[in-house]
């Protein structure tokens, strides 16, 4: 007997998500980011909703060759470039960009030669320290690149450390403004949270992940409100356990919950690194097999995150293959799911 649970990926929702940043960012171009399987959603399930951007960010090659086997022509960023000399050619099979972010990506183009012409997006570290050139280093990257034969456009990229955050950007907009003064060619900033709140970094092309998906960049369902964002996945499972508390009763491993008073919680057919119970003190209908919905419409993913101790982008991610995927489809309400 399967467990009792399934999700429903809603392509309007994603669709919808994809107009809000088109009015967030009106003057730029979006790559619309589905690494890590569409954030959970599913690369194949989230297409359809999200076709209308003008690109698609990601991480694997494999996902690269799979929107294009779903027949997408327009262009497809990877995120973090190329990892080998043999990943050199499918580059130009597949068309491409690719980000470079270091000189091994660098020395690997000078050595295999494509013919290209290839677009990269040339990464400059202004303090995320994860990837990029530093700034010292970037002019001369830039000018190894322009020289390569097989390089077409470059476009200067860097990603922010805490656009969703009181920090700010200003101190890494700074540095990449000045290291990219009087160079010419496109810039690409903005992630989510840059897309919603520092217009002043929207550029060519904006690059937001997680606000697609419906979810909010600080993992707080409030900042997002004024946005008309719509939930693109929701979770539904039946109740499979109920329990009857006393004061002082604890619940689950750690016993980090304590009843301070008789109430009744319930279990979902849910099995994520989280655990999720609720308190069904004010559902006394509520009995073994009542149907739940865990996230959802009417219910942010970031709320039922918080509660649990987590922000709502791991626990989309976290859908288990093996839950059953029902698609709303943008013609029709709800349609089984390709595979
Ligand atoms: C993941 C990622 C994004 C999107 O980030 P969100 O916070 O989900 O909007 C943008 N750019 C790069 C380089 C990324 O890796």
């Amino acid at each position: 007997m399967p467990r009792p649970i399934h999700a429903v990926i809603h392509q309007p929702a994603l669709a919808n998500n994809l107009d809000v940043v088109r009015r967030c960012a009106p003057q730029s171009r979006v790559w619309a980011v589905i690494k890590a399987n569409a954030y959970g959603h599913g690369i194949r399930r989230a297409f359809a909703g999200l076709r209308a951007a003008d690109g698609f960010g990601l991480l694997d090659l494999n996902e690269a060759v799979l929107l294009r086997e779903l027949g997408w022509q327009g262009p497809i960023l990877l995120l973090e470039g190329f990892f080998q000399p043999q990943d050199v050619p499918l580059l130009e099979q597949y068309r491409l960009t690719t980000a470079v972010h270091c000189e091994e990506q660098l020395r690997m183009l000078e050595v295999a030669r494509p013919k290209g012409p290839l677009g990269i997006q040339l990464k400059l570290n202004t303090g995320m320290n994860r990837l990029g050139f530093r700034p010292e280093q970037y002019r001369t990257a830039w000018e190894r690149a322009r020289t390569l034969s097989c390089v077409g456009s470059i476009v200067h990229m860097t990603h922010f450390s805490d656009a969703d955050s009181a920090r700010g950007i200003a101190h890494q907009l700074d540095v990449f403004d000045a290291t990219t003064a009087n160079l010419p060619g496109e810039a690409s900033l903005s992630n989510s949270a840059a897309t919603l709140w520092h217009p002043q970094a929207h550029r060519a092309w904006v690059r937001p992940g997680v606000v697609l998906y419906g979810a909010s960049p600080t993992g707080v369902a409030a900042d997002v409100a004024s946005f008309g964002l719509q939930p693109a996945m929701s979770l539904h499972s039946e109740l499979i356990s109920v329990q009857d508390l006393q004061p002082g009763d604890t619940v689950g491993y750690g016993s980090l919950f304590k009843a301070e008073r008789p109430m009744r919680i319930g279990r979902g057919g849910l099995r994520l690194r989280h655990m999720i119970c609720v308190d069904l003190t004010p559902c006394p209908k509520a009995k073994v097999g009542s149907a739940v919905t865990l996230w959802g419409q009417g219910l942010p993913i970031d709320d039922v995150a918080m509660a649990s101790g987590t922000v709502g982008y791991e626990l989309m991610c976290a859908l288990a293959p093996r839950v059953p995927v029902t698609v709303a489809t943008l013609t029709a309400p709800e349609q089984p799911a390709l595979a």
